[in-house]
């Protein structure tokens, strides 16, 4: 059992404020991820729970535990870095037997631990090797293992992948979601990588210059972004965004006319907005479809055929509004040429200047 609340943290590096009111409750054996650009504070936050780092103001609460002030070894928790510093003259047994060794647990016990860990990680063949004899896939495992032994609360991950090629990430993307339902503990994950946060949370929190922007599951952030920032963060390829005046409001939505002269009438709420002011309209490139009947009219720079889509980029209107629809594979679509597009109003999203979305009327029922 191993709740961890996150209540008003705050961090400064003397007068750089870099973490603002956070506040998260990760449920027991929940695998939330941390997710942001570079710089974004995460992985401050991840340290502050460990307690490797301070906090200047705010409680973390583990498992109902107040353990803001804790020494990091009293905090139950676990992290495993992005390079993984591993012991280079010691075997891969010894290297996840380490803190076991430090704690002084009796030898039988300790090799019970490192196996059970090892036979989970699927290194009970390379148990004799040194870490230069292991591929970079397997030291991050053996990384894994040294947490797995302490028979962590928390277990916290840093970027653990980065250090990888992009086919061994794949893969390991894969082994981690299934430590998590094998080990059954909370785990807490930071990673800029959008798809790995897709992929392996329950939830993910969205963090943007030391602010939560949203908290939630992964296709509830795909379907229901709360900001733009999180509407352009999550998805791939990236949702387009086209500037729009908003023409009228009324009780089915608001009218736009948007950059490249394309009028829609949005099913948003347009509470917040006036006629003349400036919104975004936000549109997923696979909401997109070919039609010689087509709203929208693009000229095509850019086509990559990745065989079961075509990824197509264009220009929307004469200011070079960046647009990209992912069509399917076999698509009559040429560089160069002008092509006519169709979105649909329900598949919009609206972004006022302030950054919120306009919450959407009659929003679909959520599947998560
Ligand atoms: P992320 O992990 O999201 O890339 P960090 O948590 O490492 O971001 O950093 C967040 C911000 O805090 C950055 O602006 C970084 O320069 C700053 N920062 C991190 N650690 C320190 C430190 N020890 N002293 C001063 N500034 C720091
Ligand atoms: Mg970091």
């Amino acid at each position: 059992m191993a709740t961890l609340d996150l209540k008003q943290i705050n961090k400064s590096f003397g007068s750089a404020k870099v973490l603002h009111d956070i506040d998260l409750a990760i449920k027991d054996k929940e695998f939330v991820v941390f997710v942001g650009p570079s710089g974004c504070g995460k992985s401050t936050l991840l340290r502050i729970i460990a307690g490797l780092e301070e906090l200047t103001t705010g409680q973390i609460i583990i498992d109902g535990q107040d353990v803001s002030r804790a020494h990091p070894v009293e905090r139950g928790i676990s992290m495993v870095f992005q390079s993984y510093a591993l012991y280079p003259h010691l075997s891969v047994f010894e290297n996840i037997a380490f803190p076991l060794r430090v704690q002084k647990v009796p030898a039988d016990d300790l090799k019970l631990r490192v196996e059970r860990a090892a036979g989970i990680l699927q290194l009970m063949d390379k148990l004799h090797l040194k870490p230069g004899q292991l591929s970079g896939g397997q030291r991050q495992r053996v990384a894994i293992g040294r947490s797995i032994v302490r028979n962590p609360k928390v277990f916290l991950f840093d970027e653990p992948l980065s250090n990888l090629d992009a086919a061994l990430r794949g893969d390991m993307r894969v082994e981690l979601s299934q430590l998590h339902r094998e080990l059954d503990a909370t785990m807490v994950y930071v990673t800029h990588d959008q798809i790995e946060a897709m992929t392996m949370a329950d939830r993910i929190v969205v963090l943007n210059g030391g602010r939560v922007e949203q908290f939630g599951a992964p296709m509830e952030l795909y379907h229901h972004p709360a900001t733009k920032f999180v509407a352009s963060f999550i998805g791939q390829p990236n949702m387009n965004l086209i500037p729009a005046t908003v023409q009228g409001v009324d009780a089915k939505g608001i009218s736009v006319v948007m950059e490249g002269g394309t009028k829609l009438v949005l099913p948003v709420d347009g509470a917040n907005v006036v006629k003349g002011d400036r919104v975004e309209v936000g549109i997923r490139p696979e909401n997109v479809t070919l039609s010689d009947d087509g709203n929208i009219d693009i000229s095509v720079r850019v086509l990559e055929r990745l065989g079961g889509a075509s990824i197509t980029y264009g220009d929307i209107g004469a200011n070079g509004t960046r647009f990209c629809a992912a069509l399917p594979g076999d698509a009559q679509v040429r560089e160069g040429e002008r092509t006519k597009l169709t979105i649909s109003p329900d598949d919009c999203h609206v972004f006022g200047a302030d950054g919120n979305v306009l919450r959407r009327k009659n929003a679909p029922a959520l599947v998560v």
